[in-house]
This record gives C-alpha cells, structure tokens and sequence, in this order.
C-alpha cells in the first residue's frame, strides 16, 4: 500500500516538475521574441544625450520628423462652399434673419419693410446695398402686397445674388510661365486670419495637385514661421523662414528664389500687418513686392479680412487697398461673424471680388466663394 502511496507521489512529483520545466521554456520564447521588437524600434528613439555625434549629426535629426507624419489629403474644393451653405443655412447669421422674417411676414407693410432695412443695416450690408435691395423688392413684390413665398423667395436670392455680383472673376491667377512660379502675397492686419489662410490655400492648392512652397515673411510675429512650418508639413509643403525680426522683403526674396530652383508652380507669401503707420506699410509692403518681382511676377495680392470685427475692419481694409493692389479678398471667420452682410460692403467698397472664404479653423475651412451658394446658404435653401 505505501509503496502505492510512494509509485503515486513520485508520479505526481514526475509530472508537476516536467509542467514547471515546461512552462518555463514556453515563456522563454516570447521573452526572446520581445527584445527582437525593441532592437528594431530602439534606434528611432533618440539616442542618450552623450552618444549623440557632435554639431554634425542635428541636421539630420531635425529632417527626419518632417519625414515622419504620414501626408494629409485635403479636401477637395468643391465640396468646401457646400460646407458653408450649409452653415450658413444652420446659423442665426443677420442677413439670414432678415430675409426669413421678410418670407414669414404675412403683410408687407411699411414696418416690415423698415425691419427689414434696419436688420440689413445691422448685418453690416452697408447703405447702399441695403437701399438697392430694399427698393428694387419693395418693386417688385409691391409696398402693400401680401408675399407668395415662392415670388417672394425667388426675388428675394435675385436681388441679393445681383448685390453679391456672380459675374466677377473670383478665381485665383496663378498663371505662371515655366520655370517661374505664380506668387500670391497674402496682406492684411495682424489677427485677421492671415498665416492660417496661407496654410489652408496651401492645402487647398495642393488638393488641386499643385506644387507649393511657403514663404514665411511675417519675421515680425515670432510664431508665424513655425505656425506655417507645421501647416506645410501636414501637406508635404515645404515653408522658407528668416530669423525673428529678418528683413521680410528678404525673406520673400529667399522663398521665391528657392520656387524657382525647385521648380514649384505657386510660392505662397506670408507678410506681417502692423499698422503703424500707413507710409511705413507702404514701404514694407511694396519693397517685399518690388524685390519679388525681380524674380517672379506677383499674379495675386489677397487681403485678408476678418469678417467679424465690421466697420473697423472695412476701415482698415481700406488703409491697405490703398497702398498695395489688391487683386482679391479673403473673407475670414465668417462662420463667427453674426452678420454676413460684409461680403457686399466690403467688396462694394474696395471694388475687388472676394475671392476665398474662411468657415472656421479647421484646416479645411477655406472654400472659393460661390455666391450662388452663399445666398442658397442665407436663404436655407
Ligand atoms: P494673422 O496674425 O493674420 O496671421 O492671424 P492668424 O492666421 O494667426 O489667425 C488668428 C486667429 O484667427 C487664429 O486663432 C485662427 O485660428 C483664427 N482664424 C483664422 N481664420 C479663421 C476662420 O475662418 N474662422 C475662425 N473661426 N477662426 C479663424
């Protein structure tokens, strides 16, 4: 019986001690695998300070993020103002409020129709344009009359489609000869939106399979160069940038010239917006201009205009339309903007179409402005 008792415990012994041995050579074979991962993955971290090669060496280590981030594919144009329509459409925006109180009224009497004006005033329309619209529907629908929405409607999106002109020429010139790029200088005051525009046309003509480069000639704010830096590096677009407080025009020189070398198609140029003084702009502004042109031809000079901040940004619009040629607008921040009217003051008052729209700061909220879809949008169509 004991010797049962003692077969049976060596058995058992047997078996616990060959389940231990082999459980220790299972769990051998993962641990091996482990170090063969981190072998692999180890010589990206950066290495310990004391291994690191001297001065040499840092170059390389500052390109290899730049190679890192796989590239974004932005959204295409099209689809972009479709987005705003529908913002425009789902927004409490002034001029929106205006034209749906007038399709709401059920009479349009004298009242309505000086609601109507004094809500088209406050959306930052402008006199004129206010009074345009105001009179030609008030023709057209009658000054008694009762409104049949559907006449009342279409009125209403021909007039204002009328006042946001559609036949201007809205697109961008970036007509280029081979070997020299199309520049677009991108003016404007500090704040309203400039550097991220740059970014987001940069985006945007990449989307169009165009090839672009950045110059980053606002060396007066010290984040604008690495602000556009890391747009460029999103698209794989590469950003020329001096030192904090370099000569702007020379590093526009800088950008445009290394366009050329590299044979891109649009060389997109960053400026800085202090208002100092209206002759000290015009210097800074014109001599970046003139010193460009010994290279490339400017095809586009954007001024960027924050649609929220209403007549003192007309005003200060007006400062730069007067010492650069501004060949288009840039409408920024529309989607913040509670009024929408500043579309046709500001491009009534410049007499330069708006070209682009900003709807809001994520990086594919520019659209080109179609009016066609602007006033859908503020009709809610
Ligand atoms: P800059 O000084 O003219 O270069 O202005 P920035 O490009 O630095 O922009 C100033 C601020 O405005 C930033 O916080 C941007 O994100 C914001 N911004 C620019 N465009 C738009 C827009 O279309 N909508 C909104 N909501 N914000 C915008």
């Amino acid at each position: 019986m004991s010797t049962y008792l003692w077969v049976a415990i060596a058995v058992v012994v047997v078996v616990v001690v060959g389940l231990i041995v082999w459980s220790l050579v299972k769990r051998r074979e993962p641990a091996e695998a482990v170090p063969a991962v981190l072998e692999t993955v180890a010589p990206v971290a950066p290495p310990p300070a004391a291994e690191t090669e001297p001065e040499a060496e840092a170059p390389t280590a500052e390109e290899a993020p730049a190679e890192a981030p796989a590239l974004e594919t932005p959204e295409q144009p099209a689809s972009r103002m479709v987005r705003l329509r529908r913002r425009l459409a789902s927004s409490r925006n002034g001029l929106a409020r205006a034209l749906g109180d007038l399709l709401a009224a059920d009479k349009l009497d004298a009242a309505t129709w000086d609601a109507f004006e004094t809500t088209l005033l406050s959306a930052d329309l402008g006199v004129g344009p206010t009074t345009e619209l105001v009179d030609g529907l008030r023709a057209k629908l009658g000054v008694e009359g009762t409104s049949d929405p559907v006449v009342a409607r279409q009125a209403l999106h021909d007039d204002l489609l009328a006042l946001v002109d559609p036949t201007l020429d809205r697109s961008l010139n970036l007509a280029h000869a081979a070997g020299v790029p199309a520049v677009v200088m991108m003016v404007g005051v500090n704040g309203t939106g400039k550097t991220t525009t740059v970014g987001k046309l940069g985006r945007l003509l990449v989307a169009e399979g165009q090839t672009v480069l950045f110059g980053a000639a606002d060396t007066f704010r010290a984040a604008a160069a690495q602000q556009l830096t890391t747009w460029g590096e999103r698209v794989g677009v590469e950003t020329v940038s001096g030192a904090e407080g370099a000569d702007p025009a020379s590093v526009a020189y800088q950008a445009v010239e290394r366009g050329v070398k590299d044979g891109v198609d649009v060389v997109l140029v960053d400026t800085a917006g202090r208002l100092h003084t209206k002759v000290g702009l015009m210097d800074e502004l014109g001599k970046v201009k003139r010193v460009i042109e010994k290279l490339a031809p400017v095809t586009e000079v954007l001024l960027v205009v924050d649609a929220t901040t209403g007549q003192n940004g007309l005003a200060q619009a007006r400062i730069f339309a007067e010492v650069v040629d501004v060949t288009g607008l840039v409408l920024t921040k529309l989607d913040g903007s509670a009024k929408g009217g500043i579309v046709v003051a500001v491009q009534r008052e410049l007499n330069v179409p708006v070209k682009l729209v900003g709807l809001g700061e994520g990086v594919d909220d520019l659209a080109p402005f179609d009016p066609e879809q602007f006033v859908q949008g503020l009709l809610g169509e």
